[in-house]
């Protein structure tokens, strides 16, 4: 496969990494290579240890990470694979408002005495860095910045800085600003994590996780836990997430500036206590006054705004996040996660004003 060089930008990467040789006759496009084995003695062997569509979507990923890439299942296959790096016991930092899923993995490690968490406000660097001073089993920091859906973030270099001090592994979750707003590797993180399903892939049509990391010794940890563990994406899905992929600058350019636009409009909305919204990005996180009763009817007043979980698709979709069990408390009630497509943003301002200006 033809290497794109770190001179080139990131949509041109976007759109040139992992495709096959420039010569008479090869497609375009990596073919979706459907076997679960291949002819003995080459380098793949079986189709959980590899697979040239997922390897046309790693390259692609690595490229713009500054790293090497590994496909998983879904995002929480990954998260779940790199918990299980942590020695018996060992340590996790992670803010408290990260992903739930990523919180409800980690309360089952720690229920089954395999590690400890500590949950703490990432936004708050010198108390993060206390705690991993405080914690000589520290293992691991976990950062998501963003986060999920309280939109913080997290000064990544500086806390990078004070881990690996102490010894300490740092991890970025980077769905929600992509390699395209922010490059973790760079800022001194050891390893990226992604839900693939959201803005990678970015049609809402495909489940899929992936790491990165830049550290060989790392990689060929996480590669052989990959073979073991077995939560290996189909290549179908690969092959859907390299696509989706090839359009991640244009896509996520127009939501951006739907985002920026309709942050800016919600603020002068009475119905709004509060806009959640980190300056980047296309996901808001508006508090509506009123709480839970006047979330709740905002998402079911529109036509255009799809009230749905997950996020990173062309489609404007939203929900109420306290609405599931396993959100932290520390979340408001009124709290309604918006992920901005790429629509005209008139009409999905039209959409969302008509539903404000109806709570009673
Ligand atoms: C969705 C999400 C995950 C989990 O990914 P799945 O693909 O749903 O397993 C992890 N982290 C963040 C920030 C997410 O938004």
């Amino acid at each position: 496969m033809s290497s794109p060089t770190s001179r080139l930008h990131p949509a041109t990467i976007a759109v040139t990494a992992g495709r096959p040789p420039h010569d008479p006759d090869q497609p375009l496009n990596v073919p979706i290579t459907m076997t679960s084995t291949y002819v003995a003695t080459g380098d793949l062997e079986y189709g959980r240890y590899g697979n040239p569509t997922w390897s046309a979507f790693e390259e692609a990923l690595g490229a713009l990470e500054g790293g090497r890439a590994l496909a998983f299942a879904s995002g929480m296959a990954a998260a779940t694979t790199l918990l299980d790096l942590v020695g018996q016991d060992g340590g996790v930092i992670a803010p408290r408002h990260s992903y739930s899923g990523t919180i409800a993995a980690l309360a089952d490690f720690e229920s089954r005495g395999r590690l400890h968490a500590t949950l703490l406000d990432i936004t708050d660097t010198a108390a993060v860095i206390d705690a991993m001073e405080a914690d000589e089993d520290c293992a691991m920091l976990w950062l998501e910045s963003p986060t999920n859906p309280a939109l913080e973030v997290a000064d990544i270099a500086t806390l990078a800085a004070a881990a690996h001090e102490l010894g300490i592994r740092v991890i970025v979750d980077n769905t929600f600003a992509t390699p395209l707003l922010q490059q973790p590797l760079s800022l001194g993180a050891d390893i990226v994590v992604h839900s693939a399903t959201k803005y990678i892939s970015g049609h809402s049509d495909v489940l899929m996780g992936a790491i990165v990391t830049a550290d060989d010794d790392v990689y060929a940890a996480l590669k052989g836990r990959r073979d073991l563990m077995g939560a290996v994406p189909g290549p179908f899905e690969a092959w859907l997430a390299l696509r989706g992929l090839r359009t991640l600058h244009v896509r996520l350019e127009r939501a951006q500036a739907n985002a920026m636009e309709l942050a800016r409009r919600l603020a002068e909305h009475p119905a709004i206590e509060e806009v959640r919204y980190p300056g980047f990005g296309a996901i808001i996180a508006p508090v509506i006054a009123g709480g839970a009763d006047a979330a709740d009817f905002v998402v079911r007043a529109t036509s255009l705004w799809v009230h749905a979980t997950s996020l990173g698709g062309v489609e404007s979709t939203f929900e109420r996040r306290r609405r599931w069990k396993l959100e932290a408390t520390t979340i408001p009630e009124g709290l309604v996660r918006l992920s901005v497509g790429i629509e005209d943003v008139d009409d999905l301002w039209e959409d969302l004003r008509q539903a404000l200006d109806r709570i009673n």
